[in-house]
């Protein structure tokens, strides 16, 4: 047996409206002070200067 298991997972794609994008501004949250930066992709916490990942 051959299915082509992974084409399936393939066909369902993420909900689109779900309202709202937590993940887009989630990596912008210090893992330290829980500030939302400015920054788009912040290496450091403009606030506490925590490193993010
Ligand atoms: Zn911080």
């Amino acid at each position: 047996m051959t299915q082509p298991v992974e084409r399936n997972a393939a066909a369902t794609p993420p909900d689109p409206d779900e309202g709202g994008d937590p993940a887009c501004w989630a990596n912008r949250v210090c893992p330290e002070c829980g500030r939302l930066n400015d920054a788009e992709r912040p290496v450091v916490c403009e606030n506490c200067g925590a490193r993010f990942e």
